[in-house]
């Protein structure tokens, strides 16, 4: 029976910037990464010619992407630094900014508070286990690392975006371990927007030689998850990688309500086009469900943003 007309799912209208993809953590279902040195860095004119024309086009989050310069590099500073002037450069333009470069210290966390209206990390998962394995070459991917991010983010109040991959070697037990984890923070720091659930959906570049995650479990883990998560933490699935309509629909009817950020190109996954804007509104449609544009920051935090920033939010709604 289709859904009430209030019932709506959301999506962010984003492009993606990626300041380098040179990283120097090795993850092995990685396909985004170039060896360091290997990447060019853009340049603030290379991003402003890429975010002028897209003033005209309805996109409002800036999605910073970035693959992570070693902590004790020399350059370590210099990508800091390019990361926070290319967001200052977005919200210059009447984008808003929203960053996930990996990890930062609490220092550049702070600094980048100011010219984002959100942050994000996936957490991907908390058992030790993957170090070991897909995780064997990638420092960033340390557990109590990624855990540390988060809680950070809690601390400067920080809105904060996190998630999990589904199916690089894990256990279900794990799944519910790191959604509980994502839970106890969330009910300490109220700052966890939403919870992403990415199945691991094989790419062209990758070195792990494994399928991709059953999407027929997702609706499952989305029901689980709703009972683990707060009910103020949203769920969100990438529906380029949840390709058939009626497994799409059925991980809303389990508890989704968020799509994500919908470009021209899902750079972390640059093997699954993104679908677009009319055809996701076509499929939710034919269940009753409305498909609605959302910031990059939920309402509920507005509060936590500084003066700027504060402004530009309000400007976008209206
Ligand atoms: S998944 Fe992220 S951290 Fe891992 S190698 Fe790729 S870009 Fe680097």
């Amino acid at each position: 029976m289709p859904v009430s007309h209030s019932a709506t799912v959301t999506y962010s209208p984003a492009y993606t910037i990626v300041p380098t993809y040179e990283c120097f953590n090795r993850c092995t279902y990685c396909n985004f990464r170039r060896e360091p040195g290997q990447s060019p860095w853009m340049t603030l004119w290379e991003a402003e010619k890429i975010l002028l024309p897209l003033q005209s086009q309805k996109v409002c989050e800036i999605l910073i992407l970035s693959g992570e310069v070693h902590p004790r590099s020399p350059l370590r500073q210099q990508w800091f630094e390019r990361i926070y002037d290319l967001c200052e450069l977005a919200l210059s333009l009447g984008f808003l900014p929203h960053t996930n470069v990996g990890i930062l210290s609490f220092t550049e966390m702070e600094r980048l508070k100011n010219v984002n209206v959100s942050l994000g990390l996936m957490l991907e998962q908390l058992t030790p286990a993957l170090l070991h394995t897909v995780h064997r070459h990638a420092p960033s991917k340390l557990p109590e690392t990624r855990l540390q991010q988060l809680i950070w983010a809690g601390e400067l109040q920080i809105p904060f975006t996190t998630g999990l991959l589904l199916g690089i070697g894990e256990t279900q037990d794990d799944w519910w371990e790191t959604l509980n984890a994502i839970s106890e923070l969330h009910q300490r720091y109220d700052h966890i927007q939403e919870v992403i659930l990415q199945p691991h959906s094989p790419g062209n570049q990758q070195s792990f030689d494994w399928g991709a995650f059953d999407p027929h479990q997702l609706p499952g883990v989305i029901t689980k998850a709703r009972e683990i998560l707060p009910p103020d933490v949203t769920i969100q699935i990438p529906p380029n990688l949840v390709t058939d309509p009626q497994w799409l629909l059925a991980c809303i009817a389990a508890g989704a309500r968020d799509l994500g950020g919908i470009g021209p190109k899902d750079e972390v996954n640059p093997d699954y086009p993104h679908v677009q804007e009319q055809a996701l509104k076509t499929i939710l449609q034919s269940a009753g469900w409305e498909l609605v544009p959302r910031l990059p920051i939920y309402p509920q935090f507005d509060h936590w943003l500084t003066g700027d920033l504060q402004v530009a939010v309000e400007q976008w709604r209206g």
